[in-house]
């Protein structure tokens, strides 16, 4: 069913809980999320990466998952994430996103509270803004890790979020989520992730705003269930979900393609390793 997703994040909170984001760059694993998320009888949201919402048959797809999260029989949400560019918003609002990442985090401050506000003067006042302050390090869409060649290791930490500078942010952008940077980066972690929960502490006292948390694949399920206490109400998940589908397929692909290139059966397994994923962090982020 649709929902507003800041509601959606809201009342997981009341119930001291927090509400995981996947990204999906296709529908067999946003139809994965959504089963998995009806048999825990709790809301999710679907995530679309900007570079899907930039093309034609990307659009195509968030259309598809709308219709999905209307449908479902558990409160669905449909969010873009990351966007910097205002014509990639409009288009993916247009298309059915009901909410957006206004992502100028890597812009001067100035620029970043402006890419906000031009969000919400184009998208109106019916579209929840999430804002992002604070670098986050590493590629949303691809992962490396420490094995690899140097350039593409696991990433570093970048700028954590200044917390002084959150309630003036929060008050001049209006948005409704707050994207935060304390020791979480996209892709995979270079050593152990050490989140900086002092930090969160610092930016949780200083607004109400949900709070959000971006690259938590890697980050162990026993840090994660301490995340809604500080008042992170959606935590996304992307790098772990590529991993376990990817996984999942190199192992299945030489039996399916013996087996009359069974691409039904392969598809299955897909579905299968998604909605585990799915269904652990559900679990792991209730209470
Ligand atoms: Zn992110």
């Amino acid at each position: 069913m649709r929902t507003r997703l800041d509601h959606l994040v809201t009342s997981a909170l009341q119930q001291r809980s927090a509400v995981p984001a996947f990204t999906c760059y296709d529908f067999t694993t946003a139809l994965a999320v959504v089963a998995a998320a009806e048999e825990a009888g709790r809301g999710v949201i679907l995530l679309v990466a900007p570079k899907t919402a930039a093309t034609p048959n990307g659009l195509r797809l968030i259309g598809a998952l709308r219709g999905l999260a209307d449908a479902a029989a558990v409160p669905v949400a449909v969010q873009l994430d990351h966007a910097t560019d205002l014509q990639v918003m409009s288009d993916a609002v247009t298309a059915g996103a009901d909410s957006a990442l206004a992502d100028g985090s890597s812009l001067p401050y100035e620029d970043n509270i402006a890419l906000v506000l031009a969000a919400r003067r184009l998208l109106g006042p019916d579209v929840v803004l999430e804002a992002e302050l604070g670098g986050l390090a590493g590629d949303e869409d691809r992962a490396f890790s420490a094995d690899q060649p140097a350039d593409q290791a696991g990433v570093s930490v970048a700028g954590l979020t200044d917390s002084a500078q959150v309630e003036d942010f929060v008050s001049r952008t209006g948005a409704e989520l707050l994207a935060v940077a304390v020791g979480n980066v996209h892709g995979k972690y270079k050593g152990e992730p050490q989140l900086r929960w002092d930090v969160l502490q610092d930016i949780a006292v200083r607004t109400h705003l949900p709070l959000v948390l971006h690259g938590a694949s890697g980050i162990p399920a026993e840090e994660l269930v301490k995340a809604a206490a500080m008042n992170v109400g959606k935590v996304n998940f992307n790098t772990e979900l590529r991993t376990g589908v990817l996984a999942t397929l190199q192992e299945q692909l030489p039996a399916h393609r013996s087996d009359g290139e069974n691409l039904q059966g392969l598809l299955g397994h897909w579905n299968q390793s998604v909605g585990s994923f799915a269904s652990t962090t559900l679990a792991t982020l209730t209470r």
